[in-house]
């Protein structure tokens, strides 16, 4: 194509924009991601969502906000017929529930472990009238499951870790896991001591699914540096692991030492973690900051 061909074409492209062809483009919006027996991910804006569509079934995990969770939907209605069986939020965080009010009424059950629709009431009352009030209404307190067509889908909560509502899934015949954001795939996560997060407890957690989940398991995170992904294995839990027991290290040596919380807090990559990504809206200073307060008791 020479450039003006190509100019004509672009410019065809553009008007199209605005023209019925409309809907072609719309079907482009967001990454679908098959990954191992009708389940896979959906990336848009917002933490992962998880999914499964079969010919028997439809599960969605995580809804991100209004705009992505609607294509999310649209895209699975493509690949089956089956009405929307389950939703489930890992935790209440707005970009993991922000597009729960698309699927009101689509899902035939909105799940989660029984903190989040508390933490997020919690939420809306900072949000001055403007929160989400699509609660999940199927609640749970140690371990919930159902069938859905030829799947069995689990959720199970570990205690506090990234909150004190966060759930694991489990997809087992697929022998997919999405760990929510209790995963932040090679990237300083957010922890969330308001609403209970327990740095030492999500080490705990974590220890305990990679020990607990098939070694061959594929796993789906919330969130990642983009060069390292949002999906991965055991071995991606355990850098998450490593990571957050390096903070309570680094913490705990510090305050032997008889530092400030300053001094300690006050470093920019985390040794052996150099690697990591460090975005601006969660810092390593203010883990390490909430890893203090927890190894101090204040
Ligand atoms: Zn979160």
């Amino acid at each position: 194509m020479d450039r003006r061909q190509f100019l004509i074409r672009s410019s065809l492209l553009a008007a199209g924009a605005a023209l019925p062809f409309k809907s072609l483009f719309a079907e482009a919006k967001g990454t679908f991601t098959p990954i191992r027996r009708n389940v896979g991910c959906f990336t848009e804006r917002g933490g992962t969502i998880g999914w499964l569509a079969s010919e028997n079934g439809m599960v969605v995990i995580d809804s991100q906000f209004p705009k992505s969770a609607k294509n999310c939907l649209n895209g699975l209605q493509d690949r089956t017929d089956h009405p929307l069986d389950l939703l489930i939020n890992t935790h209440h965080h707005g970009d993991h529930t922000g597009g729960n009010p698309v699927f009101e009424g689509v899902a035939e059950k909105m799940v989660a472990h029984e903190n989040v629709p508390k933490l997020m009431k919690e939420s809306n009352k900072e949000s001055e009238g403007k929160g989400n009030t699509t609660f999940p209404t199927t609640t749970f307190a140690d371990s919930w499951k159902m069938d859905v067509g030829d799947e069995t889908v689990h959720a199970k909560y570990y205690g506090r870790g990234h909150t004190s509502g966060d759930s694991v899934i489990y997809f087992e015949k697929a022998n997919v896991v999405h760990m929510g954001d209790l995963v932040f795939n090679r990237m300083n996560p957010y922890t969330d001591r308001p609403a209970g997060a327990s740095m030492q407890n999500w080490i705990t957690i974590l220890q305990t699914v990679a020990d607990e989940y098939p070694a061959d398991a594929k796993y789906i995170f919330g969130h990642g540096k983009p060069e390292s992904g949002i999906t991965g294995n055991k071995e991606d839990v355990g850098v998450m692991k490593d990571y957050l027991a390096g903070i309570i290290e680094h913490v705990q040596q510090g305050i032997e030492q008889g530092k400030s919380k300053e001094e300690i807090t006050k470093i920019e990559s985390l040794e052996g973690f150099e690697n990591f990504l460090y975005a601006d809206f969660w810092t390593l200073p203010q883990n390490l900051a909430v890893a203090y307060e927890e190894l101090t008791q204040s």
